[in-house]
């Protein structure tokens, strides 16, 4: 129903009703509400409605008259007077928002399409959600539509359930199709950050696990220490100690195990690939490096004809590895680190088994 004429326009209404026919416009409601309006100032907020007011009147002396129909009357109102005064409230956007939306793309009135998707963004629900991406689709309003499908996928099982999302399935199979599809790949999107995220935290811990190797072989640690230098008893833990104290003891079992890789020892063969990496990051000339096998692995790496997609897998392994080692080097902020403290931590001897 259209309310009685108390509209925002008629604040105009006063300040228009002396003016020519040539300034002033009538808007014309569904429910016949006339809105007096000022050509000029709605010329200017719409291209739409300039193309309409510029348009020649059959007679000169009639009045200029714009319907504006299929919305009601109300938000016809607040369409008005936001292209006066480029201002509406909460409580009319809250009331209007759909229709000011659907208003503003018709009319091409930019700011009030991005008020609308903003404040429609901020009251999404379960409830409303199919209807709007409905019009967030019709209205080419890409934020909203993303933000709709978002919430879809994220409470199918509550939208599944609601009177719109039904009607939905009944009346529009090609939105039904689109929904479900942006589900499918926002699951596999997830999937792919998960493996993507699994195996960043992999290539950090062996890059973790390269600078406790060189610590523990040059200055050793609480029970390992270089081939010419005690481990001192007395030393505190390092600060990586928990990857520090596991490669201690692989090192201590590589020393001392009668299997050794060639008996297919697996714990063996994991320290051997440790060292093998170690030897493929390092930089220092042959005869400073005090990590064990360091100077074989590099002599023997170029006479090695190895299956070339071993190869490459491993060379990939090592640039991956010295990218972690660079950017852990980085100082990041300290929420950052906390985040990082917090994730569950790989034993040593998983780390390899995944990368090799
Ligand atoms: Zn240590
Ligand atoms: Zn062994
Ligand atoms: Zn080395």
């Amino acid at each position: 129903m259209c309310r009685s004429p108390s509209s925002p326009a008629d604040h105009d209404s006063d300040h228009v009703s002396g003016e020519s026919v040539d300034t002033i416009v009538y808007i014309l409601t569904s429910g016949g509400r006339r809105i007096p309006a000022h050509a000029k100032i709605m010329a200017s907020a719409s291209p739409v409605l300039e193309n309409v007011i510029d348009r020649p009147r059959k007679h000169r002396s009639s009045e200029k008259i714009i319907p504006i129909l299929g919305v009601p009357c109300d938000a016809v109102d607040v369409f008005v007077r936001f292209l006066h005064s480029t201002k509406c409230d909460e409580d009319e956007m809250e009331k209007f928002g759909i229709h000011l939306l659907a208003l503003s793309h018709v009319y091409l009135v930019p700011q009030l399409k991005s008020r609308c998707t903003k404040a429609l963004i901020g009251r999404l629900n379960i409830e409303s959600v199919v209807d709007v991406l409905q019009l967030a689709r019709l209205c080419d309003a890409p934020d909203l539509y993303l933000k709709c499908m978002r919430l879809i996928s994220n409470s199918f099982k509550a939208v599944e359930e609601t009177e719109a999302w039904k009607f939905l399935q009944n009346n529009d199979p090609y939105l039904e199709l689109e929904i479900l599809k942006f589900i499918d790949d926002a699951e596999l999107r997830k999937k792919r950050t998960r493996k993507h995220l699994q195996e960043q935290s992999l290539y950090f811990q062996l890059s973790e696990a390269m600078d406790c190797l060189h610590h523990i072989c040059t200055e050793g640690c609480t029970s390992v220490g270089p081939y010419d230098k005690e481990p001192s008893k007395n030393r505190a833990p390092c600060s990586k100690f928990s990857t520090c104290e596991n490669l201690q003891h692989s090192i201590q079992h590589f020393a001392n195990c009668k299997k050794r890789v060639s008996g297919g020892c697996v714990r063996c063969k994991r320290m051997w690939q440790l060292f093998k990496l170690h030897s493929s990051i390092c930089e220092s000339p042959d005869s400073t490096c005090r990590v064990p096998l360091c100077r074989q692995f590099k002599m023997k790496g170029g006479q090695q004809v190895r299956n070339k997609k071993e190869e490459a897998r491993w060379e990939l392994l090592v640039r991956k590895v010295v990218a972690a080692k660079a950017i852990s080097s980085l100082p990041l902020p300290k929420r950052k680190r906390d985040q990082e403290e917090e994730q569950p931590r790989l034993v040593i001897n998983h780390q390899v088994s995944v990368a090799c």
